[in-house]
């Protein structure tokens, strides 16, 4: 292999969907009637791609850096959560080439809001729009996610070494 050194991250997250919460995706607010319970602010998208970006450079997880059981991060704010993620990983010598993430939610629809979410999402990384790819799938009415009591997401990082 050549000098260039690239590392891989995965994340997953799930929350379950309740009336009285916002449903916050990407750091977007989506008006919906129900939203994501949650210590945080229960973004689970950006739980997820924040794991995935510590997984890649091997730096613990959201848990262990923001724990639940902290009152520091009750109700926090997920955007902020990931851009102090990014900053650690980025201080440990690492740069972001992309991303690529899931939502899996029943409904509201979200393609309407993935560009937005992308926008988003790509500032709070510092990276351009274009390496943050966002698709959103239905579990066909099966499971936790399909009778609308649960919203997932995934989510893969790839980074590469700056020095
Ligand atoms: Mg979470």
């Amino acid at each position: 292999m050549s000098g260039r050194e690239l590392r891989i991250g995965e994340g997953w997250d799930v929350h379950r969907l309740v009336e009285g919460r916002r449903l916050l995706l990407g750091g977007v607010d989506i008006p919906f009637e129900r939203g994501e319970l949650g210590h945080s602010d229960g973004d689970a998208l950006l739980h997820a791609i924040t794991d995935a970006l510590l997984g890649a450079a091997a730096l613990g997880d959201i848990g262990s850096h923001f724990p639940p059981s902290d009152a520091r991060w009750k109700d926090a704010d997920s955007l902020a959560l990931l851009a102090e993620a990014a900053a650690l990983v980025s201080a440990c010598g690492w740069r972001i080439v992309n991303l690529d993430c899931t939502v899996c939610i029943e409904r509201p629809r979200l393609r309407p809001h993935v560009d937005a979410i992308r926008e988003r999402v790509s500032d709070a990384l510092g990276i351009e729009a274009d390496r943050v790819s966002v698709k959103a799938k239905t579990y066909e009415g099966l499971g936790p996610v399909g009778s609308g009591e649960a919203v997932e997401a995934r989510a893969v990082v790839l980074i590469d070494r700056t020095r």
